[in-house]
């Protein structure tokens, strides 16, 4: 067991990643946070990124685009459309 800094729970030493004071749960909580109040830093970044990174962002947004026609998705359609008639 180990406590968190900010919320002080005692969480098994998976929920920390290693040496960091703060949950897993903690440290996206203040991430998703900061990337809200410093939005144009955070689209300056990752559009930095993206021009650094031209062929992770391709296949990034090629697995985007799949997703949409994944299996669970494609059944979903198919259900929502057998639904509306039944
Ligand atoms: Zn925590």
């Amino acid at each position: 067991m180990k406590a968190c800094r900010t919320c002080s729970e005692g969480k098994d030493p998976t929920q920390f990643r290693p040496s960091r004071p703060d949950c897993r749960a903690c440290e996206r909580a203040a991430a998703r946070e900061y990337g809200a109040s410093n939005r144009a830093k955070r689209n300056a970044r990752l559009s930095r990124w993206r021009k650094m990174n031209p062929d992770k962002a391709a296949a990034n947004d090629r697995r985007k685009h799949y997703a949409v026609f994944s299996p669970t998705y494609l059944r979903g359609v198919v259900n929502s459309i057998a639904g509306a008639r039944a």
